[in-house]
């Protein structure tokens, strides 16, 4: 039987009898949570905007589930990382090294503050960003000089690393912290896609300097859309207040600002979403773990294809589950590839492939990279599967 065919009947062996189509990778789910009633709060009380209640529960659970000293709710992830980068420094013309298999935003953030992004190699396993490839390029290209690193290729200024957590799986991020720490790099964690994972009895995004999390529609937990930056750094902490905030002095009635700020606040309205979710957050990583390992049975008889697993100790939220197809050939891969994901939206059963590498994207092409094999071999082979937890019924 042709590959894309055992694929499709494993997948929905996997999830048993859902009629219902399309499925796509991942939807929001309200259902048995008490988003109507805050929502409603927040009209009801014409409470909606970037001050009430809601997102300080919100900002406070987030807190809690996750262990960080101070976070601060904001209107995405994209913005999320764009302050979170500004708030280490990172400044117009300077490089950041990410990876290059994200999604668009990770670099996107670097750019909104006119910096330039800079990427390196993923790991196989994790597929977040390799340590052994990040040792390799610093070594090949970076200088100290005055208290700073610079690559000496370009004579810019390397101020950031930006490691990813994709799909939900932690990156190597303590190896990462390791090397960053030996070139007095900061660390931002793009943990976007994580809430809910960790490793070494640390929430991602609580490992470097600064976490972001995003609450976009597809995303765990949704907001309709949000962002949250997390930090045990006092000084940083009410640096993002205050600059997400148009950098506004507190005063009863004299409207001061002291900067250039952003008005990236989460309104109040999102923030009841929230909370609403995160109330029922382990319920629904409890049904993906389940998700994930149904999956793992279905697939595991076969030799052409595999499932993307988390790295031992490492603990994953599942966010979107992955399969890595294995046929050695490209020409049958891409074709494999191409014919699973026709036939898959045909059925309505909504597969994806991985985002294209940033390092392809037509504004990203010519910009400092390393050598990508692992990440350029790896795009063409990981298809992400409906993961949404509602699944498991
Ligand atoms: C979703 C996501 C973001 C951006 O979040 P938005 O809330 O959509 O702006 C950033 N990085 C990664 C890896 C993401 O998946």
């Amino acid at each position: 039987m042709n590959p894309e065919f055992v694929i499709l009947e494993s997948i929905q062996k996997a999830h048993g009898d859902i009629e219902t189509r399309p499925i796509s990778l991942h939807e929001p789910d309200f259902r048995g949570t008490k988003a109507w009633e805050y929502v409603k709060e927040t009209i009801d009380t014409s409470w909606v905007s970037t001050a009430g209640s809601f997102v300080e529960r919100f900002e406070e659970s987030v807190r809690k589930i996750t262990g960080a000293k101070h976070a601060i709710a904001v209107s995405n992830g994209t913005v999320a990382l764009r302050l979170a980068l500004h708030l280490v420094d990172v400044r117009a013309q300077d490089e950041v090294i990410v990876p290059p298999l994200s999604f668009v935003a990770t670099a996107n953030a670097v750019s909104h503050l006119g910096a330039i992004p800079h990427f390196v190699d993923i790991d196989n396993e994790t597929l977040g960003m390799s340590c052994m490839a990040l040792i390799k390029r610093m070594d090949e290209i970076a200088i100290r000089k005055n208290g700073s690193v610079f690559n000496k290729e370009t004579g810019r200024r390397i101020s950031a690393i930006v490691p990813v957590h994709i799909f939900g799986n932690p990156a190597d991020i303590y190896g990462l912290k390791k090397i960053a720490d030996s070139w007095n790099l900061p660390i931002v964690e793009d943990a976007a896609e994580a809430l809910g994972s960790s490793l070494g009895g640390k929430h991602c995004g609580l490992i470097g300097d600064v976490g972001v999390l995003s609450f976009n529609g597809n995303k765990l937990v949704t907001t309709g859309g949000g962002g949250m930056i997390m930090t045990n750094s006092d000084s940083l902490a009410s640096s993002a207040r205050h600059l997400s905030t148009t950098a506004k002095l507190a005063h009863s009635w004299e409207i001061q600002h002291d900067q250039i700020g952003w008005n990236d606040r989460m309104p109040n309205i999102n923030a009841a979403l929230g909370l609403a979710q995160l109330e029922c957050l382990n319920d629904k990583i409890i049904k993906k773990k389940q998700l994930f390992s149904q999956y793992a049975h279905a697939f595991a008889e076969y030799d052409f294809v595999e499932l993307v697993a988390t790295k031992t100790g490492f603990n994953s939220n599942h966010w979107l589950i992955t399969i890595r197809l294995l046929e050695k050939d490209l020409d049958l891969l891409a074709a494999i590839r191409y014919r699973l994901l026709k036939t898959s939206h045909q059925s309505g059963l909504l597969l994806r492939p991985a985002w294209k590498l940033l390092s392809d994207l037509p504004m990203y092409s010519s910009n400092p990279k390393a050598e990508l094999s692992t990440a350029l071999d790896q795009v063409q082979r990981l298809i992400n599967l409906p993961s949404s937890p509602q699944l498991i019924q």
